[in-house]
């Protein structure tokens, strides 16, 4: 199975292959189409499984596709994490696979200032990445709109509850439009997982590596 075959369009698997990488990794081969058909997904992955290329990759595919339509402050696909490194590497990887496209993303973190991170949200972005104290912080002073989100990814769920996001996690949720594409990647599946899946998933795909 090649990327291409997976049904990543051409721009995408060029960047791909300058990586170095020939072969999709299991959670890539499984997550890429289903993430490209649209629906949810519910996915258990370990980091190092390629789970990153496994999301932002077809990610970028639907929003080159969609065409570009930013608006002032806005985002169309939202990407959290627990962590201020996982944040930067993710985006990182969004900005390496989409080097040939025309897409615009960033990263935003506590424990850094937050005017420069409002001076790029403020052109709206195709992909934020961003860590969940810091997205409530922009929320709460109304420098983010949320309200054209397509696509919403919780990375590292587990250690993301592990971690007491959860209060956060359901305030930036009541914020989203209800009609979206949602993407839960978690190492363990505890009870609290569960319900965060139940809720938040429709009907969703379901894959482990
Ligand atoms: P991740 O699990 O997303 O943290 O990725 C683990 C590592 O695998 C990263 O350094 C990626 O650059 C690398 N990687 C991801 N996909 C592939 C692939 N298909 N072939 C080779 N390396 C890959």
């Amino acid at each position: 199975m090649s990327f291409t075959e997976l049904g990543l369009a051409d721009e995408i698997v060029r960047a791909v292959s300058e990586q170095g990488y020939t072969t999709p990794t299991p959670i890539q081969t499984q997550a890429i189409p289903a993430v490209l058909r649209g629906g949810d997904l519910l996915a258990g992955a370990q980091t190092g499984t390629g789970k990153t290329a496994g999301f932002t990759l077809p990610i970028l595919q639907r929003l080159a596709k969609a065409g570009p339509m930013r608006r002032p402050k806005s985002v169309r696909a939202l990407i959290l994490t627990p962590t201020r490194e996982l944040a930067a590497q993710v985006e990182e990887s969004v900005r390496i696979y989409g080097k040939y496209l025309r897409l615009r993303s960033a990263v935003i973190f506590g424990g850094v200032g937050i005017n420069p991170q409002i001076a790029v949200l403020a052109n709206g972005l195709d992909i934020l990445v961003a860590t969940p104290g810091r997205l409530l912080d922009h929320m709460q002073q109304g420098t983010i709109d949320l309200t054209q989100v397509e696509i919403l990814v919780l990375d590292e769920a587990d250690r993301m509850l592990d971690m007491g996001f959860i209060r956060d996690i359901r305030k930036v949720l009541a914020a989203l439009p209800p009609k979206r594409q949602n993407l839960l990647f978690s190492a363990t599946f505890s009870d609290e997982i569960k319900a965060l899946a139940d809720g938040l998933l429709n009907n969703p795909e379901m894959i482990e590596v």
